[in-house]
């Protein structure tokens, strides 16, 4: 790839901007916590794109919760999942009996969700919801939907507010679609 020196250049558009991903997530963070009140239920981030999304909703969930984090990977620098998942990172609450929230940064295909909350299924919690910054619904090639979703994007391969490409973009504070050229050689 080029390495990115201006990173605005590498963006074709803007598709959600900074003002639009605050205020839909202290919307839903709102939901969260009115369905969440009374249930002290334990946030887990898929690392690392989650980490603004997680930050930002963390916050917007102003009820007694805990937060954990694991790591998993289904692709290898490019742009689209391998369907190969490997388990980098385990989380370190003991989940039985507890109501989970799991927090993605974005549903695509649907096996990185699929594959975590199956393998947090099997532990015994008393439930396990999804809640996910983005929702690509026509890359789906597994059926699973969330259960809180922010915003529905197009096809398009984006980067921003967590989301990378080859781990760069993160910083971003926006959701923009990535110019081809840069990841086409
Ligand atoms: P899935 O397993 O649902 O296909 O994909 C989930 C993961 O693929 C996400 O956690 C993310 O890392 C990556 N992914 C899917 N679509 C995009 C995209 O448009 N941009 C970026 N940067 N990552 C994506
Ligand atoms: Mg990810």
């Amino acid at each position: 790839m080029i390495h990115p020196y201006d990173m605005m250049q590498d963006i074709d558009r803007v598709l959600v901007t900074e003002e639009e991903l605050h205020r839909r997530i202290r919307e839903v963070g709102a939901q969260l916590a009115a369905d969440y009140a009374g249930k002290r239920p334990i946030f887990v981030g898929i690392l690392k794109g989650v980490v603004p999304f997680f930050a930002a909703m963390a916050q917007a969930v102003q009820i007694p919760c805990q937060w954990d984090f694991l790591s998993v990977t289904s692709f290898e620098g490019g742009t689209h999942s391998t369907g190969q998942l490997t388990f980098r990172k385990d989380i370190d609450h003991d989940i039985a009996g507890r109501h989970v929230v799991i927090l993605e940064d974005i549903l695509d295909s649907g096996s990185t969700l699929k594959f975590v909350k199956e393998l947090l299924e099997r532990r015994g919690p008393a439930s396990v919801k999804i809640c996910t910054m983005l929702d690509k619904p026509s890359g789906r090639t597994v059926a699973l939907e969330a259960d809180y979703s922010c915003f529905t994007i197009p096809g398009a391969f984006v980067v921003g507010f967590g989301l990378d490409y080859d781990d760069y973009y993160r910083n971003l504070p926006f959701v923009g679609v990535l110019k081809p050229e840069v990841y086409q050689d």
